[in-house]
Formats: C-alpha cells, sequence, structure tokens
C-alpha cells in the first residue's frame, strides 16, 4: 500500500532497536527519509546501515540522549525540516510504589514526558507553517490498564497523554495530527529485561515466563516490532488526517475492555 508519504523527512528517536526501529523500518518502506537517534552509536550505525540498505531511503543517524537537552538539539540540527515525528525512550525501572522518591520521578518525567513534549514544541511550528505533520508518540498500554510495578511509567506517560490530548486539538487545524500509539507486550529487549526478573524470582526458565505471560493476551503471542511500525507509519500516512488526539492500544487485545 503506497501510504502517500514517499520524499517526507522523519526523526524517530530511541529508533535503534525495538519499537523505534519497528516505526523507522515501516516508514523507511514507505519512501521516508529517516534522522534516526539512539544513544549507542555501534548498534545505531548498524541499524541506520541495515533499512538504508533494504529500503534505499537515507538514514543519517545521531548518537544522542534524547531526553537531555543538548541531546535533543543535536538531532533537531541534524534534522532540519521535520515532516514527521515518532517520540519515543527507554522506559523506566519496575518497582513498588513506596519505592520512589523525586529524583525518580523527575527521571521518569523527563524521559517519558518532558522529552517528548519538548520535541513537539521543537518542531510544530515548521509543521504547521508547511501545512502538513504528523507526531506519534509511543506511550504505553499502561496509560488505559495501569501496570502496577511501572508505576513511574503510568505516572509521566499521563502527563504527556494530558498534554497530548488538548495540543492535539490546538494544532489540527494546520494540517498537523497528533496521536498516542500505546503499546502492549512486544518482543524486544525491555521485554526481556522485564521477563528476567520474573523467570528469576520463580525460578522459571526466560521461555516459560514469557509463555505464561503470552496466554494472558488473546492473541496468544508478543507482538512484532513490525506489527507496531505498520500502526506507526499508516498514522504518518496521507490517510491518518482526520484521526486527531487518539491514543491507540497495539497489544494484541490484552487490555479487557469494551472501549
Ligand atoms: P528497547 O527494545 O529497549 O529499545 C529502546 C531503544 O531506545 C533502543 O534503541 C535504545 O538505544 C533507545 N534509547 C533508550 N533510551 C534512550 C535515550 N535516552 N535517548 C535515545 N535513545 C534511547 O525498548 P522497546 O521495547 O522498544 O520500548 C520502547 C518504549 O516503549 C519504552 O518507553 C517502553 O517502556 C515502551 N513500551 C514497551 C513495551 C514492550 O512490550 N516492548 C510495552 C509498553 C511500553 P540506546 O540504549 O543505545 O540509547
Amino acid at each position: 500500500m503506497d501510504l502517500g508519504i514517499r520524499g517526507k523527512r522523519a526523526v524517530v528517536c530511541a529508533g535503534s532497536k525495538g519499537l523505534g526501529r519497528g516505526c523507522a523500518e515501516a516508514l523507511a518502506e514507505a519512501g521516508v527519509e529517516i534522522v534516526l537517534n539512539a544513544r549507542g552509536a555501534e548498534a545505531l550505525t548498524v541499524t541506520a546501515n541495515e533499512i538504508e540498505a533494504r529500503t534505499g531511503v537515507t538514514v543519517i543517524p545521531v548518537a544522542a540522549d534524547i531526553t537531555t537537552a543538548a541531546g535533543r538539539a543535536a538531532v533537531l540540527e541534524a534534522a532540519g525540516e521535520v515532516d514527521i515525528l515518532v517520540n519515543n525512550a527507554g522506559g523506566p525501572p519496575p518497582g513498588l510504589w513506596s519505592d520512589w522518591g523525586r529524583e525518580d520521578f523527575i527521571a521518569a518525567l523527563d524521559a517519558n514526558m518532558l522529552a517528548p513534549i519538548a520535541m513537539m514544541q521543537a518542531l510544530l511550528p515548521g509543521m504547521m507553517a508547511r501545512g502538513w505533520g504528523r507526531v506519534v508518540n509511543i506511550t504505553s498500554a499502561a496509560v488505559k490498564a495501569p501496570i502496577p510495578q511501572l508505576g513511574l511509567s503510568n505516572a509521566a506517560r499521563a502527563g504527556l497523554t494530558g498534554f497530548v490530548a488538548g495540543t492535539a486539538r490546538q494544532v489540527a487545524s494546520s494540517g498537523v495530527v497528533i496521536n498516542n500509539l500505546l503499546p502492549g507486550i512486544h518482543a524486544t529487549d525491555r521485554m526481556t529485561a522485564l521477563d528476567g526478573p520474573v523467570a528469576a524470582a520463580e525460578g522459571i526458565s526466560l521461555a516459560a515466563a514469557a509463555e505464561r505471560r503470552m496466554a494472558t493476551i488473546p492473541a496468544r503471542r508478543y507482538g512484532a516490532p513490525a506489527d507496531f511500525g505498520a500502526t506507526c507509519a499508516f498514522l504518518c500516512s496521507q490517510y491518518a488526517g482526520f484521526i486527531v488526539g487518539q491514543n491507540i492500544l497495539v497489544d494484541g487485545g490484552a487490555a479487557n475492555q469494551t472501549l
């Protein structure tokens, strides 16, 4: 399917692996030039080269920490005029509600609320002036159905969701649409990192822990980054211009809710 965005330019934050990479790959397959960010230069360069070789689009790697002002400045300088922004960063660590102090909350807010807001504040004016833009924020299924041990994530992403709800409705008349994409469980390093301690605590293998978790998902599998990326690319397409300020679950039916 031609998504109608060939030749556009996207910034994909935190995209050397996992869901961000899935989004970058799907956008590149649609003919979008990519400015690809992650902290680790080695994996980032490998990913950028692989995507470029497979799709033929230009992929510019920018190794930087997107949660810092300096990191964002480096990405924005390399990017120039941007049509599509995919906001993403690593997720906060798990724990108990009583574990976290102010510094832990500030770190989570920096990564999962304030960094995406800063990227939108930097790039929305250009998109609005040119009359076209797409923003997809990678948040979490935790926004709709809280994950108890991920209280830092639940909190920070709720803040971003509130900001997007109002902002999306302020910029839509300029041809710019902002939506949030809410991953359920996908097979990425992040998920292995979360399954690992469960397996260790219960004395079961990683595979057994994963199997048990899959049984809780109606689709009976983990999502693939490609599943997630395809949805992201559609939200960035010419066909998604009337989808404004939504929170879209990609979770294999795991959140048990009617609406
Ligand atoms: P992942 O597989 O661990 O990949 C994370 C990617 O982000 C890597 O490319 C990593 O590269 C980059 N990154 C991390 N911190 C960064 C930073 N500060 N600046 C720039 N790049 C950074 O994670 P994932 O599973 O794709 O998850 C992506 C997001 O979705 C996370 O916020 C996660 O909490 C959320 N999420 C994931 C799932 C899931 O099932 N996978 C479910 C719900 C929510 P470097 O380490 O080299 O920087």
